[in-house]
């Protein structure tokens, strides 16, 4: 062990990164769960389900004595009046993701609003039919492009694209899809790829997939249940047809949380884009003289459907609220360095048993390390709970860590490199 790396291990180094960090109050904002003895765990999958707000149960509460107390009137006289509550999210959900307030909304679930999308931004011809997805996507992405394919009376095996990573290689080369998109040319009708990849913590350039994808005539979509609250995105100026994401992931709403939805500004005056409706997505001034004309409301509003579940948008607000005063460029800028600071501890590590498969490149990665680990891979992650850290197992071997800007500290990134050594030297 070099010097440099010995000093990396000292208690002493985490700690000094912990008192400087701007961030660091922000964990107090949190509950975090026990590990076996009784003590915080570690906690490291932010990026699958986020921790609970403390403001959370407070701002449900509210919502449930103003349902007890006023019962329908509600809608018009709560504290937070329910009928333009997702409003309260506009905003900050705008900040966000780089994006104009006309162009979000919170509304249903992912994969809801990811059909929903596909609805308007999926539309194949005799020639244009093809939708290219990164290989190893999520698979609810996958079903939900594949069903979309047939129900056009498409067959999958002509119609999707999946671009993977090389023989051997880990990810995906950024040149192969563009290659793969040149390639496809004329008869390619959405490019919708998962950024980052949920299993490599692969990022993707959005702005450059998209310019190559409109280059060629395409739709482009990205589905950022990963990159929302972890890459700083400017979605408006990278310019994608459409993003959707959920709130349970970075953005701690809670398990089964809303969706965020952002369809580009371009598109927010056009009536004419196919679309499936909703009364929620009706002109909010004739919505309740329940009249048969549907007058679609501009911008990602006129998507909506139903009117929206109040206490999972009370949930979402209480974590919104700390990320809009932390700020992505914060955030961003530590998640790099914590990360940044984890990456070199993993790879001091003796032996080989675990190889890290994310991306070196802080820009072409967010807070994820996906580790792939020799033998086996499940009991590893077990024993890793059993020593107080929360990481998750996805077959066939690989271990994600999510160390996250708003609640991890540096000593966790020691404490569970030093949990990972004990076990890559005994097992
Ligand atoms: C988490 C995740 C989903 C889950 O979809 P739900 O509709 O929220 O259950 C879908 N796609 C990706 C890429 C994900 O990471």
């Amino acid at each position: 062990m070099t010097p440099a790396s010995d000093a990396l291990w000292q208690k002493s180094y985490a700690e000094n990164l912990d008192a400087s960090d701007p961030l660091a109050k922000f964990r107090g904002e949190f509950l975090i769960p026990p590990g076996p003895d009784g003590k915080e765990c570690i906690y490291l999958t932010g990026n699958s389900l986020g921790l609970q707000p403390r403001k959370a149960r407070q701002y449900i509460s509210e919502e449930l004595e103003d349902w007890a107390r006023l019962g329908v009137e509600g809608h018009m006289h709560a504290r937070h009046p329910w009928l333009p509550y997702h409003e309260n999210l506009t905003a900050m959900t705008a900040r966000l993701v780089g994006a104009n307030p006309l162009e979000v909304v919170v509304m249903n679930t992912l994969t809801v609003n990811l059909h929903l999308m596909m609805v308007s931004f999926y539309q194949p011809t005799k020639s244009r039919y093809k939708i290219l997805i990164e290989g190893g996507a999520f698979p609810s992405d996958r079903y939900a492009v594949e069903s979309q394919i047939r129900f056009h009376g498409f067959d999958p095996a002509r119609a999707l694209i999946e671009v993977f990573p090389r023989e051997g290689e880990d990810t995906i080369r950024p040149e192969d899809v563009l290659t793969a998109i040149d390639r496809e040319g004329s008869e390619l009708a959405l490019v919708m790829l998962g950024n980052p990849n949920y299993l490599t913590g692969q990022a993707f350039d959005i702005a450059e997939i998209t310019k190559a994808g409109h280059a060629k005539g395409a739709r482009v979509g990205f589905d950022l249940a990963h990159g929302a609250g972890n890459l700083k995105l400017s979605l408006h100026d990278w310019g994608p047809d459409f993003a959707v994401w959920c709130s349970y992931k970075y953005l701690n709403a809670g398990p089964g949380a809303l969706s965020g939805c952002f369809v580009h500004e371009r598109h927010a005056k056009n009536p004419s884009l196919p679309r499936f409706a909703g009364w929620w997505g009706q002109n909010k001034k004739i919505r309740f003289q329940m009249g048969p004309e549907f007058q679609v409301l501009e911008g990602a509003e006129g998507w909506q459907l139903s009117n929206p579940p109040i206490f999972q948008l009370a949930a979402l607000r209480a974590s919104m609220e700390l990320f809009d005063e932390a700020g992505m460029d914060a955030l961003r800028k530590k998640a790099d360095s914590l990360t940044g600071y984890l990456e070199k501890l993993i790879l001091d590590l003796p032996g080989d048993r675990i190889r890290i498969v994310t991306p070196k490149d802080p820009l072409k990665r967010g807070t994820q390390l996906s580790l792939k680990v020799k033998g086996n891979a499940r009991g590893f992650q077990e024993a890793l709970v059993r020593a107080g850290v929360i990481c998750d197992f996805r077959e066939p071997d690989i271990v994600r860590a999510a160390p996250t800007a708003l609640y991890n500290r540096f000593t966790d990134a020691l404490r569970f490199a030093e949990i990972l050594k004990d076990h890559v030297q005994s097992s």
